[in-house]
């Protein structure tokens, strides 16, 4: 019968935020007792953290056995097995191996599962892990065409480094990348798309992701579970399909998946479609405008689902509409005593005018990091208040080889009509967007090395008035940051 620990602290997940959380709260109590609970072999580490301005950060995750973590802190332990039960009234949790743990504090890093349209049809993949992704690299190898659906991160990436494959790419909205641009700057990305792959490398900087090829064969003792891949989840793994000298890329708009077929059920349907014009394909896509494409397989990247699974029967978690476990400004659940980061929770307090969550890298550390001083904050009843990351919103990330930073209501998202934009286009080399409401500045895209982001961030933390600048605000000429001194 595996033994009942006591311990103060038990975080649940390998990935960034579930790794940052144990490391900070290590580090901050020392005399307590710290379990790290992973489904996953290796876990995540940040490494070459550095603060690029106020809010912006650079960092390269590193995949590393869990030996490392409780050499540093000599409180951690890390146990590799998933968590299967929870009873947040009675502290207790257990894990898949028997081992079970009474604890004061919990924090949930489980981290989220790409959302697959279907779960039936064997050629549907989505790319979430180490895993999945070596697993798309062998589909691609036998590919001659595949179907890409969705417009966020990961599919506007895919779409970029495949080659040697036919790419249809479906979104639903009128432009790409839709979540993290808006047309303009779709419009500035696709000659990127139809570029040759040799004129592509533009020499760029940003965070490195780096796998261990010896231990990437395994996924967590419940499957999936491996932890979310990050920036470079493409690098070292080549993304070539079965066709020399073709990577042609198809987008249709303004459409979603209406159906996916296997080459059987495509067979015996009654669609009125002249079936042998459209080729013999293991899988079919039927799409809402109609249009039909056969394919080798299809790509599922539209968005992902929090993993809430085994923490939720028994319990009485609130949940946020995209089903996140909800917590307030201090990372604390609904349940008493657990707390949770990263990927699986959903913001639930009331947000500064100028930050949104999303589901990233930046925001899985920060909230680790976060919730374990939150944690140990509220063992020592001492006050905290919510951290300055929360205050602006900030990404840096490569899109199509630009580096690229977001900051603040970068899309004018939750803003309405009230606001205007400035533009400046250079094109092959820049792009640079801002968001104004009431002459002050809220959000900015910056595509290309244009060097203003400190500058912005300022702009938009002091939210000093700049009506009277007008469009000189991006004109080239000016050195913005003398301007503003
Ligand atoms: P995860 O990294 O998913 O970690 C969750 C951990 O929980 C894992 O270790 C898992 O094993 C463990 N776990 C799950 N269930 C259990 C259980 N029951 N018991 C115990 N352990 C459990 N973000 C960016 O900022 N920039 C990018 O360019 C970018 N690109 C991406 C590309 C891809 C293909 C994907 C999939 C994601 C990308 N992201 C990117 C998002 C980013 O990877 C995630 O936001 C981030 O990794 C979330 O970290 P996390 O710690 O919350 O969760």
């Amino acid at each position: 019968m595996a033994s009942d620990k006591q311990v103060t602290f038990v975080i649940v997940g390998g990935g960034i935020a579930g790794v940052t959380c144990a490391e900070q709260i290590a580090s901050q109590c020392p005399s307590d007792e710290v379990y790290l609970l992973t489904a996953s072999p290796l876990v995540k580490t940040v490494t070459n953290f550095k603060q690029v301005s106020k809010t912006l950060e650079e960092f390269d995750v590193e995949e590393q056995p869990s030996s490392v973590l409780e050499e540093k802190y000599p409180n951690l332990k890390v146990v590799q097995s998933a968590v299967k039960l929870l009873q947040a009234k009675e502290h207790y949790l257990q894990a898949e191996n028997g081992q079970t743990f009474h604890y004061k504090k919990l924090c949930i890093c489980s981290g989220a599962r790409p959302k697959i349209l279907t779960q039936e049809n064997p050629h549907v993949l989505g790319i979430r892990d180490t895993d999945s992704a070596q697993e798309f690299q062998k589909r691609l190898s036998k590919a001659k065409r595949i179907v890409v659906i969705g417009n966020g991160g990961i599919a506007l990436e895919l779409v970029y480094e495949v080659e040697g494959c036919e790419v249809i790419w479906a979104i639903k909205d009128k432009a790409i990348g839709n979540t993290f641009f808006d047309a303009g700057a779709a419009q500035f990305l696709i000659p990127s798309l139809e570029a040759d792959k040799k004129d592509r490398s533009l020499p760029c900087k940003r965070s490195r992701y780096t796998t261990d090829k010896t231990a990437a064969g395994h996924s967590g003792a419940s499957g999936e579970l491996g932890s979310a891949l990050g920036p470079d989840w493409h690098e070292g793994i080549e993304l070539r399909g079965a066709v020399q000298n073709s990577s042609g890329i198809h987008i249709e708009y303004e459409c979603e998946v209406e159906k996916i077929y296997t080459q059987q059920e495509f067979l015996e349907s009654k669609l009125s479609t002249k079936k042998s014009e459209l080729g013999v394909w293991p899988a079919y896509v039927q799409l809402t405008n109609g249009k039909i494409y056969g394919c080798d397989f299809v790509v599922s990247a539209t968005g992902v689902v929090p993993n809430t699974d085994p923490f939720l029967s028994g319990n009485n978690f609130e949940l946020a509409e995209d089903h996140g476990l909800k917590v307030d400004d201090h990372m604390r659940t609904s349940e008493q005593d657990v707390y949770a980061a990263g990927d699986v929770c959903t913001a639930g307090w009331e947000p500064s005018a100028l930050w949104q969550q999303m589901r990233l890298w930046t925001q899985a550390r920060q909230m680790g990091w976060y919730a374990a001083r939150c944690m140990a904050a509220d063992v020592l009843e001492e006050p905290i208040e919510l951290d300055f990351c929360f205050e602006l919103f900030s990404h840096i990330t490569k899109f199509f080889n630009y580096k690229v930073v977001l900051l603040g209501k970068f899309n004018a998202q939750g803003l309405g009509q009230d606001h205007e934009l400035l533009v400046r286009c250079t094109k092959g080399q820049e792009y640079v967007k801002v968001v104004l409401t009431g002459g002050r500045m809220v959000g900015a895209v910056l595509i290309g090395d244009t060097d203003l982001e400190e500058t912005f961030e300022n702009l938009i933390l002091n939210q000093m008035d700049l009506s009277r600048y007008g469009e000189e605000l991006l004109n080239p000429n000016i050195d913005i940051e003398d301007y503003f001194d």
